[in-house]
């Protein structure tokens, strides 16, 4: 359960974009939303989108994949990514994860590699960066495209370098469930100048607009395929509130999720539950906390129990090699029992901004008087 932060500006944003006649994307409030955006991550190019998904459709379209291609995506993900595949009509190939963040297992990655493979789409689970020592060096090796899905990780990092920075293209998502949220909205970032030049041209009808605007060109026309992934102002303009109070978001989350890490390991322990723990080389979002029951059964009890107290408890992802889309557009690289396995065991509970000490005092008590059925 989550609640999305109301920003200070958000409503004199809105209302200054009806007031000024600029209600079409990329105005005053998008250019101002990208310089934050671009702040925040480090990314040399970040383009705001309609969402995280469009982010990954406007990636593979800029990797050229066809029905030839292999991209390499987890099972344990939400579907857009694998979505994004598919439309391009090449090949989702499904590979394991490391119950240890939930995130790509790179050997799993390796041994799903095949001549046509052409990329790897990593997503940063919890805002926790996946293995990207290991992802970087298989892409080097065999010469993969790295996509980060950076839906959940706005701020996190990986030895000191920006989610969403380190690979080829990185995407972002401001769904209302996101830390920092527009309704709907995402970007893509690139240290890439080649490829933002096309990604502005495919975002926008596959036309040269966006060069049109900037007086570059002296008329535009249709370059090559594209779509319309741009938002409009209204969007822009609640999320450049958002951005500005950035760090006031962050700290609200990290206090919520500092109090559960604190509060729950003995309990943990006691119970044969497993807490959500952070590699020493990474910097997370606090975008989610989950606990890993020791078996379905138990996740199951906790779920109830959790509901019962009035906690809006939930669990996640259907894994995707075993969802019917999946078994239809991919196949399976390696067998992806741990994913199918920490799917079945995990229960996350709720977490928000502005969340209130006795909402955070009333979600502990509730777990710790669950006592597992051994
Ligand atoms: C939310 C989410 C998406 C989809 O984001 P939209 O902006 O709603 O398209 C994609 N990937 C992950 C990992 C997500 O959590």
């Amino acid at each position: 359960m989550s609640h999305p932060y109301k920003s200070k500006a958000e409503r004199d944003n809105v209302l200054a974009v009806l007031d000024s006649g600029h209600a079409h994307g990329d105005g005053p409030f998008t250019a101002s939303a990208t310089t934050r955006l671009k702040r925040i991550t480090t990314a040399e190019h970040a383009l705001l989108t309609t969402s995280c998904t469009h982010a990954l459709e406007l990636a593979a379209l800029l990797l050229e994949l066809g029905p030839d291609d292999e991209v390499i995506v987890p099972s344990f993900t939400f579907p857009s990514m694998a979505a994004a595949v598919a439309l391009r009509g090449a090949t989702c190939v499904f590979a394991d994860i490391d119950p240890a963040t939930g995130n790509l297992d790179p050997e799993s990655v390796e041994a799903a590699i095949t001549n046509r493979t052409v990329a790897i789409i990593v997503m940063h689970y919890g805002g926790v960066a996946a293995d990207m020592e290991g992802l970087l060096a298989l892409s080097r090796r065999f010469g993969l495209a790295i996509i980060e899905d950076n839906a959940h990780g706005l701020g996190g990092t990986w030895r000191g370098q920006q989610l969403g920075t380190i690979g080829t293209m990185g995407t972002l998502s401001f769904h209302d469930t996101k830390n920092i949220h527009c309704g709907e909205g995402g970007a893509l970032l690139t240290n890439d100048s080649v490829l933002i030049g096309r990604a502005e041209i495919i975002r926008e009808k596959g036309t040269d607009r966006a060069r049109f605007m900037r007086g570059q060109v002296d008329k535009y026309s249709w370059q090559e395929i594209g779509s319309s992934y741009l938002p409009s102002e209204f969007n822009a303009a609640v999320l450049d509130a958002q951005l500005a109070e950035f760090d006031t978001i962050q700290a609200g989350r990290h206090r919520v999720w500092d109090s559960y890490a604190a509060a729950l390991p003995k309990w943990a322990a006691d119970n044969g539950f497993q807490l959500m723990s952070v590699p020493e080389d990474r910097g997370h979002t606090a975008h989610l906390f989950y606990l890993l029951a020791p078996d379905p059964e138990t996740q199951d009890g906790l779920l109830t129990h959790l509901r019962a107290h009035g906690v809006g408890a939930a669990f996640h992802y259907v894994p995707l090699d075993s969802s019917p889309a999946g078994l239809k557009f991919g196949r399976v690289g390696t067998t992806c029992r741990k994913s199918a396995d920490f799917a079945s065991r995990l229960v996350r509970l709720p977490l928000w901004a502005a969340m209130q000490d006795e909402h955070i005092d009333h979600v502990i008590e509730a777990v710790t008087e669950f006592t597992s059925i051994r």
